[in-house]
């Protein structure tokens, strides 16, 4: 069931992607709160990026599914004491938005795994609400990330508020798309701008984001935490 929804929700990304004549987006599937039955069937089905927001969560998950080579994304706040099971634990860390993790997560980053592959995500529509640095951050932050040798700055990514008004969502992605030209114009390993989830996908696309976030359209609604 979980390899038809897949397949579907690829197809949906190429005609968004072929309708707005950008390349495919990398899909993340966002595992949070389900079992780790259900993130096996999507990896059976050929699906290998997961995303999950709870750093004791995903290492259960990610010491159960241990044997299927499967690439593990943090996309949830990460408080600095968890900083050292986190550069254990993912692949990538998308939610650096201080100094402060940046130094912990280099220092923790085992010696015997490829460096942590960093997105600084960015509070693009300045919500108390959310975490994420401001846009004016971005540079500093950057500059710092690429300075450590156990990291790897790969780009972006944002949580645009979900405001009803179509033409204000798509100003928060195209702000992102600005900050993250700025940044690839830097940084040359710069190529990932990680926005849209299952309601905006579609729109993250058509305006730049190079991997989307989709939770609730591949597994379903969410199980109460
Ligand atoms: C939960 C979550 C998603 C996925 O949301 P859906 O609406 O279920 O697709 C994407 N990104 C982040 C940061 C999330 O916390």
């Amino acid at each position: 069931m979980l390899a038809d929804t897949l397949s579907e929700t690829l197809q949906h990304l190429e005609n968004a992607a072929k309708a707005a004549h950008r390349p495919t987006p990398a899909l993340l599937a966002v595992s949070k709160l389900q079992p780790a039955s259900a993130v096996a069937e999507l990896a059976r089905a050929g699906q290998r990026a997961f995303g999950e927001n709870y750093v004791q969560e995903a290492q259960a998950k990610i010491g159960e599914l241990a044997g299927m080579d499967l690439e593990w994304h943090l996309i949830g706040h990460l408080q600095s004491n968890k900083a050292e099971l986190a550069a254990q634990l993912f692949d990538w860390v998308q939610t650096v938005d201080r100094h402060k993790l940046i130094g912990a997560l280099s220092r923790y980053r085992p010696a015997d795994r490829a460096p942590l592959n960093v997105l600084v995500q960015v509070n693009i529509d300045d919500e108390a609400s959310k975490h994420g640095c401001r846009p004016d951050e971005v540079a500093d932050l950057a500059e710092a990330i690429a300075a450590e040798p156990r990291l790897r700055l790969r780009g972006l990514m944002a949580i645009p508020a979900p405001h009803p008004d179509t033409a204000r969502r798509i100003d928060a992605f195209r702000r992102m798309q600005a900050l993250q030209d700025q940044l690839a114009a830097k940084h040359p390993g710069v190529d990932t701008l990680s926005m849209g989830m299952s309601d905006d996908y579609a729109l993250a696309v058509a305006h730049g984001a190079t991997m989307v976030r989709i939770g609730t359209a591949l597994f379903g609604a969410r199980p109460a935490p």
